[in-house]
């Protein structure tokens, strides 16, 4: 990845000039201006602020009104491994992130470092995942292969018919909604401007290399501009004449009403990940690992836990579907089904609530976080697909020492902007 700008971007004040501006409109100058009130944004304004910088973000909803606070809640890491790699970054850095916001920082996130079970249900998952443990042990990481009747003495309601599961117990939980919110206000804390129902209208960049972003009421001189935009980072880079590939993929979940503790980790499945092992799907427009392709159900996929109001939530579906984030009831039927023959307990609750969001996906699965480099003093933090919540935080830090130090991580690389986005004017 090239190296960022320094930060030390002199910013003009920029006078309203226009006629035509609303007298309500004010100018307003920032040093470094996300868009994006999800987690990749929060956590980046965060880290920025804790390093001293002079940061605005700016949210048209309110903080977590996307998929930061629509998900399942679930946040995967395996530990670091002999070699720690890009996902090991974002898995590892996060729990620790949201460890520190619980336990420091004094945030209520209903975090619980609950581990993950992941329930083998044929022969051929059992084979593949015994040999994807093998493999992730040989590599370092902390991950067992256990017997229906170990997975039952650590989860109790899990279906005896299953041949078993991988367990990762560094896996862990936590209010999304909440613990986004508490990245913001951390970053406020730290001196960051937070503004929300706040949308961004437009973006231009300037001759001096600074940025003009405007809001129905007030318009932004940025020095740096940071895109944390989710599932919209395509319509902020067709502003600027770029090609982000960044796809919206919907994910939908349901919830039963509140019941007393009787599931204890986060569940999963097998099924999904061996047929995206054996075909990921993927094509020039088309993200990899979804669940269906041209409209039509390619594998089941499967998450859940129960939170701590006592909803037991399930999703996994992950469909094209434009903007669109009403659930489909048939896929939802699917995932009560899939979900019953982990949990049987489950075929006896019927489903009080339904709701889905957008997944940001990119075409190759990877993140994008770093800098832009057709444009100056650009960024994005973004990509971060269906894993976004217990991976973004961490994205947010990388990113913000990148900007801070001039030194990317090594890490980085393998999440450079630069790989796939390409200008459009
Ligand atoms: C149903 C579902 C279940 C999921 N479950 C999990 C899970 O269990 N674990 C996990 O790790 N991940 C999960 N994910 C994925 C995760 O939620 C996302 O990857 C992550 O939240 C993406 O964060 P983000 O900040 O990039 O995007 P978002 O949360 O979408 O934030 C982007 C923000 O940008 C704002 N924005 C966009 N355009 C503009 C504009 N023009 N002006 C101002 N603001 C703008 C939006 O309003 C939005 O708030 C799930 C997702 C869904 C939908």
């Amino acid at each position: 990845m090239p190296h960022p700008e320094p930060l030390r971007v002199s910013v003009m004040y920029v006078r309203c000039q226009h006629a035509v501006m609303d007298m309500r409109t004010t100018m307003t100058e920032a040093e470094l201006l996300i868009i994006g009130g999800g987690v990749a944004g929060a956590s980046t304004a965060y880290h920025l602020a804790q390093d001293g910088h002079d940061v605005t973000l700016l949210e048209r909803g309110e903080i977590a009104s996307e998929a930061s606070g629509v998900n399942a809640g679930a946040i995967g890491a395996m530990g670091w491994g002999n070699a720690p790699d890009l996902e090991a970054y974002l898995t590892m850095g996060s729990l620790e992130i949201f460890q520190s916001l619980q336990l420091d920082l004094g945030y209520d996130i209903a975090f619980r470092q609950s581990g993950c079970l992941h329930a083998i249900h044929t022969e051929a998952q059992y084979d593949y995942t015994r040999d994807r443990v093998q493999y992730l042990q040989a590599h370092g990481h902390n991950v067992a292969l256990l017997t229906s009747r170990e997975a039952r003495n650590l989860e109790p309601a899990l279906n005896p018919a299953l041949l078993g599961c991988m367990y990762m117990p560094l896996r862990a939980q936590a209010d999304p909604k909440h613990a986004t919110r508490a990245l913001a206000a951390a970053a406020a804390r730290s001196g960051a401007r937070i503004r929300t129902q706040c949308a961004v209208s437009s973006v231009q960049q300037r001759h001096d290399d600074t940025y003009l972003v405007e809001t129905a009421y007030d318009t932004f001189v940025a020095g740096i501009l940071i895109i944390a935009a989710g599932a919209w980072c395509a319509e902020i880079g067709r502003w600027l004449g770029l090609h982000i590939p960044i796809t919206p993929v919907r994910g939908q979940m349901w919830a039963t009403e509140p019941l007393p503790p009787r599931l204890f980790h986060t569940i999963s499945s097998a099924e999904s990940a061996m047929d995206w092992y054996h075909a990921p799907g993927n094509d020039h427009e088309t993200p990899p690992h979804l669940t269906h392709q041209g409209g039509v159900r390619r594998t089941r996929h499967l998450y859940g836990r129960q939170t701590r109001d006592g909803e037991i939530i399930f999703g996994g579906d992950r469909q094209l579907a434009g903007y669109n984030t009403v659930p489909d009831p048939a896929g939802i039927e699917v995932n009560h089904t899939h979900a019953a023959e982990v949990l049987p307990v489950l075929t006896t609750l019927s489903i009080a609530r339904t709701w889905a969001g957008l997944m940001p996906f990119s075409l190759d699965g990877a993140p994008l976080i770093g800098q832009i480099p057709q444009r100056r003093n650009l960024f994005i933090v973004s990509g971060l697909a269906s894993s976004g919540f217990g991976r973004g935080p961490m994205a947010g830090k990388l990113l913000a020492d990148a900007l801070h130090t001039g030194q990317p991580h090594t890490v980085l690389v393998a999440a450079d902007p630069a790989r796939c986005v390409t200008t459009t004017a």
